[in-house]
């Protein structure tokens, strides 16, 4: 009961079709061509950029309350067809169908409605006299058209958390979702018109990153590009955008660790462990991939997790009681695939997985769930990011050299510490170098609270009011006080005349 968009763009309020090559949108369950659509060239960015210019004026100058009733609405919309979106959402990733019932559709819901109430409480830190002569008065305002792209992971929170803040700080955007998952943000799209959003403040265009996405990012009528996708392609675009000095919103890749230490709860980090690393299929910027285990309890938790790990269910997307469905592609697939496989061949052991199934399930994305041990700390699979259900285990002896292997790589976006001991954890809390770091559990996130990284995973923040620190500027506006043509300064140019 998937429904299906039957337009591949929306701009200035109307749907409509890019002119340039044809791109398939391909169910990985199954490798059948659900949709295609043809890409946006260049006239068609650049059409979706006068619409979101023509409605900035007024949308920047709508009240918080005006911005606010809009947005309310379109989470009621969201809501009101949370079904098909679940539909669809699976039909183009493979996730299961649960977890887009349960975390996908609701997360995004939750997040408009966020931003619906959040929209009223923007305000300047202060007014007052910090020169005797003069009154201080702090402006935030909003910044123009943002240009984002968006990753295909979680293809309708990914654009919720772009399009939300950015519009209810007053902004106005234009948005290229991937290319393999357009499905759900031209959903988005069409809620946003049901629920009143003003034509032109929500644009969406598709099509490959390197063209229609460069396209948009390096056009000098965007205020700001936001990019949530992997590491080596924010560097791109931090490249093309340093061309026209650029504001710059990066969330990128992670590798996040999972350090268990010899006091935890072993039944609670083991079924955290197999739940974080295998969530959406492995493919969460924030998913556990390193578990650093002290040496005393390794054994039992990777028995533990390979017990666990070989009880999850592989089944169409679609079935209930499937757990894990297929990567989102083939492609990826078999990059996880290779990068297992030359894991192994340095010397790394699936305890269990480490293959991709055979029989009904091999005419779809899938891999099994993959528990590796023996990998060494400097080797590609522990240092680069899988985006798999991929999980190694290293063990360690000390708390110090526990933290010092948890930081031992480029990335810096969410990290976790399993422990009994309340001053471990608050060690580790201040240690991990990373954006968010969990206590005794990894993956739960909140609209109310922020979500971005560190280091090689980029800067700025994703949810909460943090993220209106990308999405506004800070204006100061200083307003004389004395009413005199001689001010006391003028001293230093007029000296004593
Ligand atoms: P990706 O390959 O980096 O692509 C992300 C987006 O960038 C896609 O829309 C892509 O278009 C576009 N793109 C590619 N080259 C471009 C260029 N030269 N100019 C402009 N746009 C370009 O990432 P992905 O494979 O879709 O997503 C997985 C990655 O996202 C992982 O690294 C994951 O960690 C990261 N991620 C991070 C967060 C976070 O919050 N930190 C959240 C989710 C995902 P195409 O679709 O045509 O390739
Ligand atoms: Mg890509």
């Amino acid at each position: 009961m998937s429904t299906y968009p039957n337009t591949s763009n929306y701009i200035g309020g109307k749907a409509g079709t890019g002119q340039g090559p044809e791109l398939p949108v391909v169910d990985p369950a199954t490798g059948t061509v659900i949709w295609t659509f043809r890409c946006d060239d260049q006239l068609t960015v650049d059409a979706a950029l006068d619409a979101a210019q023509d409605a900035f004026p007024e949308w920047s100058g709508a009240t918080p309350a005006e911005r606010s009733g809009i947005l309310l609405r379109l989470a009621a919309e969201l809501e009101a067809v949370g079904e098909e979106l679940a539909q669809t959402e699976t039909a183009q990733t493979g996730k299961p169908i649960r977890l887009s019932r349960e975390f996908d559709v609701p997360g995004s819901v939750d997040n408009v409605a966020f931003f619906a109430g959040a929209a009223r409480h923007l305000e300047g830190k202060a007014a007052g006299e910090y020169s005797a002569d003069h009154t201080s008065v702090i402006r935030r305002e909003s910044l123009g058209v943002v240009g984002s792209i968006a990753p295909w992971n979680y293809p309708l929170q990914m654009a919720v958390w772009k399009v939300l803040p950015a519009i209810a700080a007053g902004n106005t955007i234009v948005l290229k979702p991937a290319e393999n998952t357009p499905l759900t943000t031209l959903m988005l799209a069409e809620a946003c018109e049901r629920a009143g959003v003003p034509a032109g403040v929500v644009n969406i265009v598709n099509g490959a990153g390197p063209d229609t996405g460069q396209t948009l990012v390096t056009s000098r009528r965007i205020a700001m590009t936001s990019f949530t996708g992997s590491t080596a392609v924010g560097r791109r675009i931090a490249e093309l955008a340093a061309a026209n000095g650029t504001r710059l919103h990066l969330e990128l890749g992670g590798k996040a660790p999972f350090v268990v230490y010899d006091d935890a709860d072993l039944d609670a980090a083991i079924r955290g462990a197999v739940a974080a690393s295998l969530i959406n299929t492995g493919q969460d910027c924030t998913a556990a991939t390193r578990a650093y285990v002290h040496r005393s309890v390794f054994d039992e938790f990777v028995s533990g997790v390979a017990e666990l790990m070989r009880r999850v269910r592989l089944g169409s997307p679609l079935d209930p009681d499937t757990d894990q469905g297929p990567l989102v592609s083939f492609r990826q697939r078999d990059r996880v695939a290779a990068m297992v496989d030359r894991a192994i061949g340095d010397g790394a052991r699936a305890v269990t997985g480490g293959r991709a199934p055979d029989g009904a399930l091999a005419s779809g994305a899938y891999y099994e769930p993959t528990l590796l041990v023996d990998a060494d700390q400097r080797s590609e699979i522990v240092q680069e990011e899988t985006f798999g259900p991929v999980l190694v285990a290293l063990p360690f002896e000390s708390d110090s050299e526990a933290i010092r292997l948890a930081n031992d790589v480029p990335f810096g976006l969410a990290a976790s510490a399993w422990t009994r001991d309340v001053y471990r954890a608050q060690e580790a809390a201040r240690l991990l170098e990373a954006g968010t770091v969990w206590i005794n559990d990894h993956i739960p996130i909140i609209s109310e609270m922020p979500h971005g990284g560190m280091k090689a995973s980029g800067y700025g923040k994703d949810m909460s009011a943090y993220s209106f620190e990308e999405y506004t500027q800070v204006k100061h506006v200083m307003s004389d006080l004395t009413g005199r043509a001689a001010k006391p300064w003028h001293t230093t140019i007029y000296g004593d005349k």
